[in-house]
């Protein structure tokens, strides 16, 4: 099996774990190293329909001795299984990275052999990378439940984040669906990675104090931080009965207690046939996205778990967002005054978000705050007018200010606008790496254009038009010249640079081997890359 298959297997199966997140940390580049990493996220190149896909996202193995009733990768499914070989994986990675298709690894596995197994082959690969190819950029691992001490200990000073999945809400549902996992198995990891987190920071703290003591015992060789980004975590929602109420709680508790930086949300996603598994086969993409915005309000908007959600009403509203549902419940706090009301009770405000509660705070020290100021600085008036009053005049004129009247104002979808036009483009599910998004616009036609359009020969062979290859197995069975390059070129991409270099005449065959626009692709990602591949097949 060669590296192209392996990949379309292993980035295929990876497409469960959620992990579109921003790299937490700020690392610069070095002379001689390769890569940085950005706080504000390694993952700004965005899909056509809002995922980030920046991160090489790809399992070591899909074989695994598990038998977790969910998964697609469990030992009693017959799918096509692959493992990477260390060095495999790590060139791959580097390939890419070197052609600003990726900006980090997201390294996830199956469970070969056992688990101390597979984190050694995980931790052959970042040392490969980290110590070989000097690579600096972001590496998310995750740690399989029931791996040793000492090799979680040793990942974790290759990786910036580290993730131990909780797959499930509950430890009765984890023994219902994944009996060889247990709760005892996935806490430990994940408290060794809170505390020697802790410990790494302690540390270096008195590093940096560069007392005598430190001075004389100072370690000659620095040795890199413990997962300096942080530990997240991943819970299945809607294979179990398990409630939002205790959902949200959990996650707070995780919050609290272990540090986390996330709790990722996965709605599940019927793969398996199993009378284990909920017989609907009813994707709860909208549950998922509630519960996104619930543990948003608790991260960032200052709320406790207890104001958004109890225990006689244990499930989100589906059709409002927690935050207006709050809002709705608690009419006697509102209308507040733009002008004057404290950060705390602008973060409660439909439509004003941190940034936007931050702005208003700065701004109402220069001028006074109306619509059109409100609008600049980029609050969403439509539905923030409810609840504020601007300079003294009530902002939601005409409204029904009661529960009723908000509620039905507030549940009515969002139409136009930034958020407006994202919903509408929204494609459920997880994507694949090879999976294509269409990104061109439709031409928007004025009426006489359309008539002489329609009476062209252009509109009868546009009709006929064959489909584009729907899998990169068709894809690379093309002829070269059509080919994506991505997919076709894969071994080549391990010759050093000097197979980037343009060629000297115009000869068809550059269209096979394009010549990439580094510069653009790199703002662009994988977005860019298309339209690069289209261009070029043009
Ligand atoms: S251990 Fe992971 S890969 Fe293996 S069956 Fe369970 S969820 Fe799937």
């Amino acid at each position: 099996m060669d590296i192209a298959d392996k990949l379309e297997i292993l980035a295929d199966a990876a497409k469960y774990d959620v992990a579109c997140t921003s790299s937490g940390i700020d690392r610069d580049a070095q002379r001689g190293k390769l890569g940085n990493t950005l706080a504000a996220g390694i993952c700004h190149s965005f899909s056509a329909d809002g995922r980030c896909i920046t991160l090489l996202k790809v399992l070591m193995t899909n074989v695994c001795v598990f038998d977790c009733a969910y998964c697609v990768n469990r030992c009693s499914n017959e799918v096509a299984r692959a493992a990477f070989k260390p060095r495999e994986l790590a060139d791959l990675t580097i390939g890419f990275y070197r052609r600003n298709y990726i900006e980090g690894l997201f390294l996830s596995s199956g469970v070969i052999r056992s688990p101390d197994y597979t984190t050694e082959l995980m931790i052959q690969t970042l040392e490969i990378l980290r110590f070989e190819h000097g690579f600096r950029g972001y590496i998310h691992a995750k740690a399989v439940p029931g791996t040793s001490p000492e090799l979680v200990d040793q990942l974790g000073h290759l990786a910036d984040r580290m993730s131990v999945n909780m797959e499930l809400p509950s430890s009765q549902s984890l023994q219902l669906l994944a009996p060889e996992k247990n709760k005892q198995n996935i806490l430990a990891p994940m408290r060794q990675i809170k505390e020697n987190i802790a410990e790494d920071k302690d540390t270096r703290a008195i590093m940096r104090k560069c007392t005598t003591y430190m001075a004389e015992c100072k370690p000659k060789k620095k040795t890199r931080a413990f997962v300096p980004a942080g530990q997240s975590t991943q819970m299945i929602i809607g294979a179990t009965p398990e409630s939002d109420f205790h959902i949200l709680n959990l996650s707070a508790s995780l919050y609290r207690t272990l540090s986390l930086k996330r709790v990722f949300f996965s709605a599940y996603l019927p793969v398996n046939e199993d009378a284990r598994l909920p017989a609907n086969d009813a994707i709860e993409l909208n549950r998922e996205h509630r519960l996104y915005q619930a543990d948003w309000l608790l991260r960032f908007y200052q709320f406790d778990v207890n104001e958004i959600i109890d225990e006689k009403h244990p499930f989100l509203d589906p059709l409002l967002d927690p935050k207006a549902n709050w809002a709705i419940n608690n009419l006697d706090s509102f209308p507040i005054e733009v002008n004057t009301a404290p950060f705390e009770m602008l973060l409660r405000v439909p439509g004003i978000g941190v940034r936007g509660a931050k702005s208003i705070v700065r701004a109402r020290k220069r001028s006074t705050l109306r619509e059109p100021e409100l609008r600049k600085l980029g609050i969403a008036y439509k539905r923030a007018r409810y609840f504020i009053t601007c300079n003294g005049s009530y902002a939601g004129t005409g409204a029904d200010f009661s529960r009723e009247g908000l509620r039905a104002q507030l549940a009515a979808p969002i139409q136009g606008g930034r958020h407006g036009r994202r919903a509408d483009k929204a494609i459920p599910g997880q994507l694949s790496l090879f999976e294509q998004v269409d990104t061109t616009k439709p031409k928007i036609m004025r009426p006489g254009e359309c008539q002489r359009f329609a009476a062209s020969t252009d509109a009868a062979s546009l009709a006929d038009a064959p489909m584009s290859a729907a899998s990169p197995a068709e894809a690379r069975a093309l002829p070269q010249a059509s080919a994506d390059p991505l997919a076709t070129s894969i071994p080549e991409w391990f010759a050093p640079a000097v197979s980037r270099q343009p060629k000297p005449d115009a000869s068809p065959s550059r269209i096979a081997s394009p010549r990439w626009d580094s510069g653009s692709i790199a703002t662009q990602g994988f977005a860019g890359r298309e339209r690069a591949v289209a261009s070029v097949r043009a």
